[in-house]
């Protein structure tokens, strides 16, 4: 380690479990300089936004974000969430892209894009919805329509990503089509059709080093090797309720190399 690593995490899904996701990153607090979240991060200020958001009755719960908007919490570095399919859009889709939505706590927006530490880290929000991707309904709308079709990404937007042209750091919720090999398809029941084909379209054009992604509510790591033999690096992240899978430590080192420390096993 030099004096120029900088240290940051990706995190899965929290649900709105914020005490969760601090106590899995707590042995790191200190050296995080900041952390990626990747969707479902479920920022519920208050009762209200829980009816924009799109769940079973039994999974609509309030969670610990109102501590850290009241400012009864603070989190203790700097967190950045897209978001992913169970969002009270009806408060996200009001605010401008990187709004600071709490102290220390950040919306990267639909798709939208932040330097981070001199890293280029893009994000696209939402899921593939096919009835939804030529177009969404406004929000003003919310009330005349299901808080299902608000879940989903458009086309517009993933051309927004595509603009962005580079990354170092793309953030996903759904999975980018096609990491399952033959010898690494998970327990599911059609390896081909696990994510999406438009996040893997990201992924493909803005060839970033390292894809963070959640929504499956478990770990998985896939390499892709370029034909110019680099390599992104994605890294599908579990629940915070799964504990130490949810989370994945990452080393920036002086020479801009990024490095997990899982895989250095130095967990
Ligand atoms: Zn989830």
């Amino acid at each position: 380690m030099t004096g120029e690593d900088i240290y940051f995490a990706g995190v899965g899904d929290v649900h709105g479990e914020m005490y969760e996701m601090l106590g899995l990153l707590k042995k790191w607090e200190s050296r995080l300089s900041f952390v990626l979240q990747v969707g479902d991060f479920e920022p519920h200020r208050h009762e209200a936004d829980l009816q924009t958001m799109d769940a079973p009755g039994k999974y609509r719960k309030l969670g610990s974000f109102a501590h850290f908007y009241n400012g009864s919490a603070v989190f203790p570095y700097p967190v950045w969430f897209i978001g992913g399919n169970h969002e009270p859009y009806g408060f996200l889709d009001r605010i401008a892209n990187n709004t600071e939505i709490a102290t220390n706590c950040y919306y990267l927006g639909r798709v939208g894009t932040v330097e981070l530490a001199g890293l280029k880290i893009v994000g696209l929000s939402g899921i593939y919805k096919e009835h939804l991707f030529e177009k969404r309904p406004p929000i003003e709308e919310i009330d005349r329509h299901s808080n299902a079709d608000y879940i989903g990404f458009t086309e517009n937007e993933v051309l927004q990503g595509l603009e962005f042209q580079r990354a170092d750091i793309l953030l996903l919720h759904e999975w980018p089509r096609g990491l399952m090999t033959p010898d690494n398809r998970l327990d599911v029941i059609d390896p081909e059709m696990v994510g999406n084909e438009y996040a893997r379209m990201l992924v493909d054009s803005l060839k970033p080093r390292l894809v963070l992604c959640g929504h499956m509510h478990r770990y998985f790591c896939h390499q892709i090797v370029w034909p110019d033999d680099t390599i992104t690096r994605v890294c599908c992240l579990a629940h915070t309720r799964s504990g130490s899978n949810a989370v994945e430590i990452f080393r920036l080192s002086g020479n801009r190399s990024i490095e997990s420390l899982r895989s250095l096993d130095e967990r």
